[in-house]
Parts: C-alpha cells; structure tokens; sequence
C-alpha cells in the first residue's frame, strides 16, 4: 500500500476537521463538541466507538485479526488565552476566568493538530485492513493541560474495559522545527512534574521593632535562594531538573511584618531518584533555614505537595523509538527525522506507559510546526517562533498535519504488519 498517496487524498479534508477544531476551542474539562466531533469522525471509519469516557474522552476501537494492540492518544484540551494569530480560521471563542475576568479561548498547544492527526490515522488505517493485523486503540484524551485527563481515563478502567495495549504511541507539536520533520529520542523526553504550597510562618509585630518579631519575609527570602542550590549543588549538572518559585504572596504594609507568607512552586525532574531526592531536599532547606532564625518547632514552614498536578517523566522506549524513526525516515525521508531535545515541561501521556502490570512499550515523538519560510526568517533575524502556549503560535496546517498522520499511521503499520 502507498502511504503517501493514502494521506495525501485525506489532506485536504483534515485539514477542514482541523481547521474547525481550531476555530471551536474547548478548555480542560469541557470538550464536549470535540469529543462529539472525533467521536463521529471515528464513527465514520466504521469503528466501535465509546463517548464520553472519563469526562469528554473518545475511546474507538478498530480490531483486525490476531496481532498486537497499539494506543494512539490525541490530547484534546485548548488554554485560556486570546487568539493573535490573525489566521481567517482563528478562535473568536470567550470565557470568564477564576477571577471573573472575560478571556479568550485558544488551541496554542496544538491539540487540534494531534486530534486531526487521529481522525487522519483512523481513516487510513481503517481503508487499509490488509496491510495490518491487530488492534488499534484511538484515544482521544480531555484534559492534559491540567494533567487530569489520563488519571480520569484510567481510573474510570480504560484498559480493563478496552484492553492493554503493548504499544503506545502520541506526537506533539514543536515550533522550533520546520512543519515537514519530525524529533525523537529514546529514553526521557518531557520532564515529570510536582508542585509545593510553602507555608513560610513567623511572628508578626511592627516593621520597626523587628527584634520582638520572626519575620517570615526574610526567611521566605533565604528559603527562596537556598532552594536553587539544590539543583545547582545537590543535582548531578548532568541531570535535568527545575525548581522554580512562581508565586509569593505575603504582608500588607511597610510597617507590618507579617505572620505568614505562602510560596508556590513547580519542580521538574526526568527520574524518580531526583524527584525524591528533591522532596527531601525541599523540606529540609525550609526546616533548617527556619531553625537558624529561631523560629520555634511549632511554627516551621509548611511543605505540602499538590498531588493533582503530579506526573511521572515521559519516557520513551528505544524498542518502539527504532519503529517510530524507521517508519519516518521511509515515509518523510532520513533528512527529515532528527534526534529529540528533552523537554522540561510535562505530560500525562506519562502515565499510560506505567498503568499495566506489565511493560506497555511507549513513544511521544514531536511534530515541526513552523513554515519553513516562517522558520528562515526567524533563524535570519536570530528570533524564535511564537513557543506553545503562546498567542501567536500558528502552525501551517498542510505539511504539519501530513507529517503528523504519515509518522502516526506508519508506525501503527509497522508495528501490526
Ligand atoms: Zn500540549
């Protein structure tokens, strides 16, 4: 079967799923039309499919024969931000934030192009049943951006009621590579993640008779810089790893110190030993940062870990990393396929890879996203693209999304053949 020849003639009509899928963004949680959409579109390709699955996730199911079962996830979720793009396609989409604020609604992570990339690999690999032996698993997963979706898929028994899978297969778009080549790389790619709430406690007083106080300024002060030398004297340089304090609030006026300051951070890391070693090392600085200003036991600082945005490392297998890089270089040409950067942000595609007993060989490789005219000219003006997460990001729909279904599909296809 001719690979090229199949995803060209479906090109053009995904990049109309995409397209509507970009104009009609769906924050975490609400995807609602866009489970509709993917749900139908699966539907369509004659595969059994299951609605609204673990909040608005699409499970479809597409069996052919005996052979091994492949997971292919497209995350569904937009962000909270106002479209700049410009594009005659942008999202004109409001909603109201936490703070009551009226704000626009975006897909400035790309999960449009990774749920047209399923609808694309779904039609394919459904036209083409005799090519493959197997099963293939479409995951359309709600959530990601606020890492709840994979927890819920699978807490709600997405294995159990559809089956394991021995592989498991996802892609992300990347702006800092041209639209018609891929990135991968065996071993971690995206960094695991958790999050503190340091409650800094002292005793509050008049800002001019400090010696009567325990100011928690100060030492949410030390506290702060002491941290970073954990990853800078207690991490192995050659091993990646964040701490960053994202937000510190405290006190009210000039003359007061307060009684309390609450810190919050996010920390980054690519194995468990470092997550560990970083937790211990946390509640350490902060316990003994506070014994040295003699803050008394009952009021040393309080670390406490957000257990809802804690994620594994995303890890890639080199068994299945071998497939995805063969697949590319014969289908997008050798030139095209280059050797994955990890990144230090965080997925919950991490957690399909751990969730069976035994081993679920697991891949994310990324998608380019930027023009090649779009990516010269920044290279000429030493700028970058608009990153992911920002309100320009743009990708040029045709070679992003050609590249993504051709690199999907044929994976899928070497692994079942
Ligand atoms: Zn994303």
């Amino acid at each position: 079967m001719d690979l090229k020849a199949q995803v060209l003639a479906e090109l053009e009509d995904l990049i109309g799923v995409y397209k509507k899928l970009h104009a009609n963004p769906e924050l975490s949680g609400q995807e609602a039309e866009s489970c509709k959409l993917i749900a139908d579109e699966l539907e369509a390709c004659g595969i059994a499919v299951t609605r609204n699955f673990g909040g608005h996730g699409v499970v479809g199911v597409l069996e052919n024969g005996d052979g091994p079962t492949v997971m292919v996830r497209g995350d569904m979720d937009a962000l909270p931000i106002t479209e700049e793009t410009g594009v005659d396609y942008a999202s004109s989409v409001k909603t109201t934030d936490s703070s009551g604020n009226e704000v626009g609604v975006m897909h400035a992570c790309g999960h449009d192009i990774h749920m047209t990339a399923l609808v694309g690999a779904a039609r394919v690999l459904s036209k083409c049943k005799g090519s493959w032996k197997g099963k293939v698993l479409f995951v359309g997963q709600p959530a990601e951006e606020v890492g709840a979706g994979a927890k819920r898929m699978l807490a709600q028994g997405l294995f159990e009621k559809f089956g394991y899978p021995d592989y498991c297969l996802a892609t992300h778009v990347i702006p800092q590579i041209e639209a018609s080549r891929i990135t991968v790389k065996s071993g971690p790619v995206m960094a695991g993640i958790f999050q503190l709430k340091i409650t800094v406690r002292g005793v509050g007083g008049h800002g001019a008779i400090p010696h009567e106080c325990k100011d928690p300024i100060v030492l949410a002060a030390r506290i702060v810089t002491s941290l970073q030398t954990i990853i800078s004297r207690e991490i192995n340089p050659l091993t990646p790893a964040v701490i960053t304090i994202g937000s510190i609030h405290g006190g009210t006026r000039a003359n007061i110190i307060p009684a309390e300051i609450v810190m919050e951070a996010t920390v980054r890391f690519s194995d468990p030993d470092t997550e560990n070693h970083i937790l211990e090392a946390v509640e350490r600085t902060c316990r003994f940062e506070a014994l040295s200003m003699g803050i008394p036991e009952n009021l040393l600082p309080v670390v406490e870990v957000d257990e809802t945005m804690r994620l594994p490392a995303t890890i890639n297998d080199s068994d299945l990393v071998d497939i995805v890089r063969e697949a590319a270089e014969e289908n997008i040409g050798t030139e095209n396929v280059l050797e994955a950067e990890m990144l230090m942000v965080s997925e919950d595609f991490s957690l399909f890879r751990t969730a069976g007993s035994k081993k679920i060989y697991s891949c994310m490789f990324f998608t380019g996203a930027t023009s090649a005219k779009e990516f010269n000219l920044s290279r000429e003006q030493k700028s970058k693209p608009p990153s992911l997460h920002n309100s320009r990001f743009c990708p040029p729909p045709e070679p992003t999304i050609k590249t993504a279904v051709t690199v999907m599909t044929g994976s899928v296809l070497k692994i079942l053949r």
